[in-house]
């Protein structure tokens, strides 16, 4: 049986982000991080592949790279939760006992749920930003196509970044206008959902970019099956099933709580998800325990953005129960979804609990509700330098949490 103070389930970005926060905050921590893969992912930068703006050896680091200085790294899969006993047991068989548990193993991709995608993903025109071996093959389609059907479907909520769908479409127009193309190519957004973006003041901005592009915008439409060979995909809609053909589609598939999370003590009883407080992220029955990034049940936007604020306020509570005292930190559910309506130009949405605008700028430098080339220089430069190099290392620029009281 392993021994230590924190214990963190996934070293994805909220993972490290954590572990980093944590460390600056409290040097000498005895921190250990259970994670199974060797690969740590910049998932925001696959839409900038996808686009052939990014490589996509450029999001993939080795997981040793980010691992914290001091912390220790247990290479296996979290597998059950005991917290009556303050013990998680590993994919191994080994037990770890903790003071404290954080839980940030993400969300789990259900591509299963779509008949028939899986096996055709990669071929016959079947891609999805949402992989990284996938995101070239989105360009290498939208490079070639030229005519035909391209489809971009969504799947209901929740997903991690709800704009990724709809980016992933608005780069390939923009491309296929840019080789005058777009003319003889029919493109839809079939999207399980009943509107084209979740808050309103963006909206306006993107149904613009719509009616540019000519896209036919199809809501309430849900992927169920996909005919790769046959180059069919079939949507449940509001009047039954709807078969069409296509010559591209970007697939995005339904995402649901990780299995074993779903199945733990930790769980939600309704969503699956780590069950917590949406401004503490403290755990609703077991208070050394917390939640961070897109595996907790908060109802803000799941993106590495949330993770980015989300992860000092775990750091601030969880060193406060430490200590025998109460959560001092609250999250106010700010999420960020850079929307690359072109190549060059993003609508920056900036949000939190209920809808609420929370910019980082001012309107003057940057207008989030209108497409601005300075949201496009922080989405391409600014803001994977800034991932790497402070996210991942504890800098907490921008991001200092509220804190009530003194830690
Ligand atoms: P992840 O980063 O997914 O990490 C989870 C980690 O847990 C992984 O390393 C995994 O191996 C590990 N794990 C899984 N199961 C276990 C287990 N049983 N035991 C131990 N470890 C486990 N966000 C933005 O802010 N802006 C964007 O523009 C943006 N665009 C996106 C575009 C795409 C195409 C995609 C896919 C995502 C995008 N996101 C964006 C979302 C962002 O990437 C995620 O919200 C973020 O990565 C969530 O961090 P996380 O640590 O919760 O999960």
């Amino acid at each position: 049986m392993l021994k230590h103070e924190v214990v963190i389930i996934g070293g994805g970005s909220a993972g490290i982000a954590t572990a980093a926060s944590m460390l600056k905050r409290r040097p000498s921590l005895d921190i250990a991080i259970a994670e199974p893969s060797e690969d740590h992912y910049y998932q925001p930068g696959w839409t900038m592949v996808g686009a052939g703006v990014f490589e996509a050896p450029v999001t993939r680091h080795t997981m040793a790279s980010v691992m914290p200085k001091g912390t220790i790294w247990l290479h296996q899969a979290a597998a059950t939760f005991q917290p009556e006993n303050n013990q998680v047991t590993l994919s191994d068989g080994t037990t770890v006992t903790y003071e404290i548990l954080i839980v940030a193993p993400g969300i789990r991709l259900a591509w299963k749920k779509i008949d028939g995608l899986e096996e055709t993903l990669g071929k016959n025109g079947v891609t999805s930003n949402y992989r990284y071996d996938l995101a070239p093959y989105t360009w290498e389609l939208v490079r070639t196509l030229k005519s035909g059907r391209a489809i971009f479907s969504q799947p209901p909520m929740p997903i991690k970044c709800a704009g990724a769908p709809q980016k992933a479409m608005y780069l390939s127009c923009d491309a296929w206008l840019d080789r005058g193309v777009l003319g003889d190519i029919d493109v839809e957004f079939r999207n399980a959902g009943g509107v084209l973006f979740g808050v309103k003041e963006y909206v306006p901005a993107l149904e613009e970019y719509v009616e540019k592009y000519g896209i036919g915008l199809k809501l309430n439409q849900n992927l169920v099956a996909v005919d790769g060979p046959g180059r069919q995909a079939t949507f449940k809609t509001e009047n039954g099933e709807e078969t069409v053909g296509f010559d591209m589609l970007h697939a995005v598939p339904p995402q649901v709580a990780p299995q074993f999370v779903a199945d733990s003590p930790l769980a939600n009883p309704e969503s699956g998800f780590v069950d917590i407080d949406k401004f503490t992220l403290q755990h609703v029955r077991y208070p050394n325990v917390f939640g961070v990034g897109d595996a907790g049940s908060t109802p803000n936007a799941k993106t590495a953005a949330a993770a980015r604020k989300q992860a000092p306020i775990v750091a601030v509570n969880a060193l406060s129960v430490l200590d025998a005292k109460k959560p001092v930190a609250d999250y106010d559910g700010y999420g960020s979804c850079p929307l690359t309506v072109e190549r060059g130009k993003i609508v920056l949405a900036e949000f939190g609990y209920d809808g609420k605008l929370l910019p980082s700028f001012p309107k003057w430098l940057i207008d989030g509700t209108r497409p601005r080339r300075l949201s496009w220089l922080l989405k391409s430069e600014i803001l994977p330098w800034v991932y790497w190099n402070g996210m991942l290392k504890g800098h907490e620029w921008l991001v200092k949490p509220q804190v009530k009281k003194a830690a």
